[in-house]
């Protein structure tokens, strides 16, 4: 089958973290649990009530504008977006749609088409069969709205784009961005070409995890390009994806899609961004946290650290938090050692711990940690026996130098005393001495591993075998 080549665009709304809802006052809360509560005529879409632009909402898709280097608007209104459904109280939905908050921009090397603010539907359920069952909570939510280019050609590289970006609009504070929750919520769009020229696109909706977007794309991948083969023509539609069957399936062709009528809404004034100082570029630039990408800079400058402990801080802020803690007083060769046990040594601890990450790391303490790592460098424990004590660490918590003099753990580096243990060891195998003599070169693991087991394990290995050498020279 001659290859086809895959065009991904992704359509991503991530509910943004403020304290009241898009239009109105009332309490934006994704965790409560009760339906119906967090309501009011507003975001009931009553006859009469009149929408106020919650600021914060507005700054929050701002500030990822310029993370990401779009063009914020100037000028800038809010559409009706017309249609007819049970969790859509007003009969429309005010979104974005001329002129978006934020143009352009790129994000893991994945141009962005538009960032805009619109507010979320209520969430219907129709569990139980007869009745259709609408919670009003999520209604009028503010919802950001992120479109990018299609430009990505794999499941891999879609995949990453979703993450990358989870993880940016958690950083900036916008969003929980968590997608089981259905605060982060994907669409794929997907076609297929042999040519330059692109592929009838299809959409695909109902994606619960960024994994499961990556099977959606491999599908319909499978499924377009067997229907090409076929000489059959990709329909224009939108469809859903099966977690369970691991399939998609047409929900509704394009034809009988929506019209949605957008007309400016009349209720809300249409504003210039730069009448706003607050909204500057620059003001917005002074409220950022670090990106990211920021740190990824920032961690192969000031510590010089490989890519993939780099990604495991990147992704594990409380973990990274630590790790700069801990980093005071190290040096170079230390910071590394420091992050090769934090990453490999002390993230399995944690995940196999019955505690939280927090709990786990505040038990472990940030100077202690720095301590344990000074005890490496300085051979007063090995890093095996380091390994065991860092258990008790998290476990426990203490003094890493305690719990190395308690277990028998500080390792021996007197070359007098480890001297007296290996002409002990010499004469007691004075047989297989004369095997090495005569060639067997291999014993000398032999009598470093008796060494080690005289001195229970807390002898410096290194040391013991320059003394071997030293020892069975003549
Ligand atoms: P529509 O008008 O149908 O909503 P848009 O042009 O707004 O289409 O694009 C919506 C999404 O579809 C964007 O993410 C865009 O990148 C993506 N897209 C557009 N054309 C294609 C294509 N041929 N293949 C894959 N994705 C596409
Ligand atoms: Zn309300
Ligand atoms: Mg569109």
């Amino acid at each position: 089958m001659a290859e086809y080549t895959t065009t991904i665009g992704l359509e991503i709304h991530a509910e943004l973290k403020t304290n009241s809802k898009m239009f109105c006052g009332c309490k934006n809360d994704a965790d409560e649990k009760r339906p119906n509560v967090n309501i009011c005529p507003i975001c009931m879409g009553h006859p009469g009530t009149l929408p106020v632009v919650n600021r914060e909402a507005v700054r929050k898709v701002l500030q990822v504008g310029v993370a990401v280097g779009g063009v914020l608007a100037d000028f800038t209104e809010f559409d009706r977006k017309n249609y007819f459904y049970p969790d859509i109280p007003k009969d429309y939905q005010i979104s974005q749609y001329k002129y978006p908050l934020v143009s352009g921009g790129s994000l893991a090397g994945v141009a962005l088409t538009r960032v805009h603010l619109e507010e979320d539907t209520a969430r219907s359920s129709h569990e139980g069969g007869v009745d259709s069952l609408v919670d009003f909570n999520r209604a009028g939510v503010p919802l950001m709205e992120l479109v990018t280019e299609p430009v990505m050609h794999s499941a891999e590289e879609a995949m990453a784009f979703g993450r990358e970006l989870q993880i940016l609009l958690q950083y900036l504070g916008v969003s929980e961005a968590n997608m089981e929750k259905g605060e982060m919520r994907v669409e794929v769009n997907i076609s297929v070409s042999k040519t330059d020229t692109f592929g009838t696109k299809v959409e695909v909706k109902n994606i619960n995890s960024f994994r499961a977007a990556g099977r959606a794309i491999e599908y319909e991948y499978k499924r377009q390009t067997e229907l090409l083969e076929k000489g059959e023509k990709i329909a224009q539609e939108t469809r859903g994806f099966d977690e369970n069957k691991g399939i998609t399936f047409s929900q509704r062709s394009k034809e009988d899609s929506h019209d949605y009528r957008y007309f400016p809404d009349p209720d809300i004034p249409k504003f210039l961004l730069s009448e706003i100082p607050e909204f500057a570029v620059g003001e917005i630039k002074k409220t950022l946290p670090e990106t990211p990408a920021q740190k990824r800079v920032r961690y192969t400058k000031d510590y010089c650290l490989k890519n993939g402990d780099i990604e495991t801080f990147v992704n594990n802020p409380a973990l990274a938090v630590f790790f700069e803690g801990a980093t005071q007083g190290l040096n170079k060769d230390e910071v590394q050692v420091l992050a090769n046990y934090i990453t490999s040594d002390l993230a399995g601890l944690i995940k196999n711990a019955t505690v939280s990450e927090d709990a786990v790391l505040t038990t472990v303490g940030v100077q202690h940690m720095t301590t344990l790592i000074h005890m490496i460098s300085q051979n007063t424990v090995s890093s095996r026996g380091a390994k065991d004590v860092l258990k008790v660490m998290s476990e426990q918590g203490g003094d890493p130098q305690q719990i190395a003099t308690d277990k028998g753990l500080v390792q021996k580096n007197d070359p007098e005393e480890i001297k007296k243990v290996i002409q002990a060891i010499v004469v007691e195998h004075a047989d297989r001495v004369l095997e090495y003599k005569n060639g067997k070169d291999s014993l000398l693991q032999f009598f470093v591993g008796q060494g080690m087991k005289a001195m229970k394990g807390a002898g410096n290995p290194e040391m013991i075998q320059e003394i071997l050498l030293d020892l069975l020279k003549n």
